[in-house]
């Protein structure tokens, strides 16, 4: 419980508080206005936090709502932040360029050459996105993207090993005027919309992908179980009915129409059964922005050209030196996860291989991020 109890003793701080550990895990809090009012608590209030409490204290843990009321305290502050990161000594040199590239580019269609190395500011952002699926079960977890605002690319790699280096380091350093100055401008707002809704879409279903699969198991098990049930139901009322045929005597015909009702009465409740499993099944998934982080990288900035046909064209690809990681190239099309790349003639886009793919339709190679939405040949829309 001692992140918990840490994580309180801060908030009640920001709020005004006087707090003072005391033992067992637990914590004396003086509290003023307006946070008494807001908790319900009296002027002196002690919490505890372990299966032990101090004398006179209100147990908080994980359970119950206590996480809500905290966070509600906090409100909007914390969800936006700007941080400039430290090397904790030089900027590592790089040898062989042209090697680092070797692994950082695939381009099938096209060749490269290295234009220069130096050393930039990257303004990269770091945005996390908590969403929640219900459907008979509930499932929650929260979702990072990253991306270098800089040269474009996702940097979900660099992120995934950024992100402890920046919680174990307690140091937080703000953007010097200059940094933010050589880093660039940050994306508009269209943008940023357009590069993290497609992405965000897909790690959430990535995210999922296990929830949903008990989930279908759960669905699958209920449906055939109703469907046994009803079925044994619906085959011994058919046979009962078979064997009333061929007789007309007036009681035989009154067993008929019986047995002809509950047939139909075990079709509608078979029906009905299979409508509460729709409703009970039914996934909705909201996500909702949680955190933003816009961080200043010091990178050594690789600017390649990249040849096809006649034409040429530069692009960046930043080295992290934090991470010693090279970011993937990127991407006028698709989600840029991957490293290869295809390059069209007309515009040298630069895409991912589908966004290069023959139309399911005519079976033309067509560029996507040249005609976005429909074949330039056929004209048949992409699904
Ligand atoms: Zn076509
Ligand atoms: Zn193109």
């Amino acid at each position: 419980m001692g992140e918990l109890r840490d994580f309180v003793s801060d908030v009640l701080n920001i709020e005004g508080s006087a707090v003072e550990a005391v033992e067992p895990d637990g914590l004396e809090v003086l509290a003023p206005e307006p946070l008494r009012t807001a908790m319900g608590w009296p002027e002196l209030v002690r919490l505890g936090f372990g299966a032990e409490l101090p004398a006179g204290a209100m147990a908080v843990g994980f359970e119950g709502d206590w996480l809500d009321r905290f966070g509600a305290l906090l409100r909007d502050r914390g969800r936006w932040a700007e941080r400039q990161l430290v090397l904790p000594g030089p900027m590592p040199r790089i040898t062989d360029p042209e090697r680092l590239l070797d692994h950082a580019l695939d381009l099938p269609n096209a060749i490269w050459r290295l234009h220069g190395v130096s050393t930039a500011w990257a303004r990269c952002l770091l945005l996390a996105f908590r969403y929640t699926a219900v459907s008979d079960e509930k499932r929650e977890g929260l979702v990072w993207l990253g991306f270098n605002q800089g040269t474009g690319a996702v940097i979900d790699d660099v992120l995934a090993r950024l992100r402890p280096l920046l919680a174990a380091d307690t140091e937080w350093q703000v953007p010097d005027p200059d940094v933010r100055h050589a880093a660039g401008p940050a994306w508009d707002a269209p943008t940023l919309e357009a590069r993290v809704r497609p992405l965000l879409k897909h790690r959430v279903r990535l995210e999922m992908e296990p929830f949903l699969r008990t989930m279908r198991r759960r669905l699958d098990r209920d449906r055939n179980r109703i469907h046994e049930y009803h079925n044994d139901l619906h085959l011994v009322a058919q046979k009962r009915l078979a064997s009333l045929a061929g007789t007309s005597s007036e009681k035989a015909k009154g067993d008929r129409k019986r047995e002809m009702l509950r047939i139909a009465a075990i079709e509608r409740e078979y029906s009905a059964k299979l409508d509460d499993l729709r409703r009970n099944y039914a996934l909705r998934v909201t996500i909702e922005w949680a955190q933003g982080l816009e961080l200043f990288v010091p990178v050594q900035r690789f600017e390649v050209l990249v040849k096809r046909r006649k034409g040429e064209r530069l692009i960046r690809i930043d080295w992290h030196p934090t991470v010693r990681l090279m970011e993937p190239p990127p991407s006028d099309w698709g989600l840029g996860l991957e490293r290869s790349r295809l390059v069209c003639d007309d515009h040298l886009h630069i895409t991912e291989a589908a966004g290069q793919s023959p139309c399911p339709s005519c079976g033309r190679a067509w560029c996507r991020a040249c005609h976005p939405t429909a074949c330039p040949r056929c004209r048949q829309a992409i699904a």
